[in-house]
C-alpha cells in the first residue's frame, strides 16, 4: 500500500521548548520530584512523543486519566511510573493486573477492588475540589488501612487564583502527614507549583505548563511556547471590493484585496469564535470571514510572494489565544485533533 500524502496542516513541535518548561517546573518544586500529566494524548500533543523526550530528561512519574490511555502508551522508558488518574473499574482489572501501572484509588468501592490485586496504589483525598477522591475523614477513619500507598495526591480546585480556598486545602493534606502508609505525598498542578514551596510536598504534577500554558504570573517569561500550528495554502485569489468572504458573508472587502485559503478549521480545533479575530504570522495576516470546518481565510494583500502550496504560520501563543477567543488554554490544546502531521523537532 502506498503511504498517504503529507497533511496539509502540522503542528511544529519544539522538543526544547517542552524540556526546557519541565526544567523549569523542576527548579520551582524545589526538593519535591517533577512528574508530569500526559494525559489525552499529552493535552493533544502526542502522550508516547512527549513522554519519551521528559523521561530522557529525567521525569520519572507520569500520570493519565484512563487504562485506555495507560494501554496505549505502550512500553514506558526504563525506570519511570505511570500512574491512572481515574482509578479503577471491574472493567479495567484484566488489563490492569497485567500492566506495572498504579491506579490513583478515588473512592472506597475502589479500593475493595484493588485489595485483591495486592500491589501498590495511589490515593486520591478530596480536601475541597468535590470532584474525585475519598475524603479526609475516610482516611482518618481508617479507610486505607493495610493498603500500600505509594502516593497520597490532593487536587486544588482554584490554584490559578488568588483566593483562601488554596491555604484551606493545603491546610487539610498537611493533616494527612503520616496518617497513611504512603511514601509520598502530592498536591500541585502547574498553577500550584507557582504558589510556592509549601505546596510542593514531595511530587509535583504539572500538565499545562509544560506545554506552554501559562497558569499564573509567576510562570510568565519562564513558560516557553512548545505547540506551533501551521497549515498550507490550498488557493490564493483577489478579491474586489464589495466582495463578500465564507459562510454567511460575515465580511465584506471595502479595498481590493489578497486573501489566502488555508487548509485549517473546526474540525482541527481552530473553532468558530476566531472567525474574523484570529491572525497567522506573526499578527501580520488577519483571519477573515467565518472559520468552515476544514477552511479559513486570511487576508495576504500585504504578502504578494505567498502562494498556493506554501505554509504560513497561524498564531497560538495560548494566554494570548485565550483571552482572544474565551477559550482555555487547556481548551486550545485538547481540542488541536487528529489531522495535523505532528511533527517534532
Ligand atoms: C490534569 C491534572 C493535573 C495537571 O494539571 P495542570 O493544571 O494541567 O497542570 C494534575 N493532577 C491531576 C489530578 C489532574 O487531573
Amino acid at each position: 500500500m502506498i503511504a498517504p500524502p503529507p497533511s496539509p496542516n502540522r503542528l511544529r513541535l519544539s522538543s526544547e521548548a517542552l524540556v526546557s518548561n519541565w526544567r523549569w517546573l523542576v527548579r520551582q518544586s524545589g526538593s519535591a520530584a517533577c512528574g508530569a500529566a500526559v494525559k489525552a494524548d499529552g493535552y493533544g500533543l502526542g502522550a508516547v512523543e512527549v513522554v519519551a523526550r521528559l523521561a530522557a530528561a529525567g521525569c520519572r512519574d507520569f500520570f493519565v486519566a484512563t487504562w485506555g490511555e495507560a494501554w496505549a502508551l505502550g512500553a514506558l522508558p526504563e525506570g519511570c511510573s505511570l500512574s491512572v488518574l481515574h482509578g479503577i473499574r471491574p472493567e479495567d482489572m484484566e488489563l490492569a493486573a497485567q500492566l506495572p501501572y498504579r491506579p490513583v484509588l478515588n473512592t472506597i468501592r475502589q479500593v475493595a477492588l484493588w485489595r485483591s490485586i495486592g500491589r501498590p496504589c495511589d490515593v486520591m483525598v478530596d480536601t475541597g475540589i468535590n470532584r474525585l477522591g475519598l475524603s479526609v475523614a475516610d482516611v482518618t477513619g481508617g479507610a486505607l488501612d493495610g493498603l500500600q500507598i505509594d502516593t497520597l495526591m490532593s487536587h486544588l480546585a482554584s490554584a490559578d487564583e488568588e483566593t483562601d480556598q488554596n491555604m484551606i486545602q493545603l491546610a487539610a493534606f498537611q493533616s494527612l502527614r503520616g496518617r497513611t502508609t504512603a511514601k509520598r505525598m502530592s498536591l500541585a498542578n502547574s498553577a500550584g507549583i507557582c504558589l510556592g514551596a509549601d505546596f510542593a510536598f514531595d511530587l509535583t504534577r504539572p500538565g499545562l505548563a509544560l506545554y506552554g500554558g501559562i497558569p499564573r504570573a509567576e510562570a510568565k517569561g519562564a513558560i516557553q511556547q512548545v505547540a506551533f500550528p501551521e497549515a498550507q495554502i490550498i488557493q490564493r485569489r483577489a478579491l474586489n471590493p464589495d466582495d463578500k468572504v465564507g459562510y454567511n458573508a460575515t465580511f465584506t472587502a471595502d479595498r481590493s484585496m489578497d486573501v489566502a485559503i488555508l487548509n485549517l478549521g473546526y474540525a482541527d480545533g481552530y473553532l468558530r469564535c476566531f472567525s474574523g479575530k484570529g491572525s497567522a504570522s506573526g499578527g501580520q495576516l488577519p483571519v477573515i470571514g467565518r472559520v468552515s470546518m476544514d477552511l479559513i481565510a486570511v487576508d495576504i494583500s500585504s504578502a504578494p510572494e505567498l502562494e498556493e502550496g506554501e505554509w504560513i504560520g497561524v498564531d497560538y501563543d495560548l494566554p494570548q489565544t485565550s483571552s482572544l477567543s474565551g477559550l482555555s488554554q487547556y481548551e486550545l490544546l485538547t481540542g488541536l485533533g487528529a489531522r495535523y502531521d505532528r511533527i517534532w523537532a
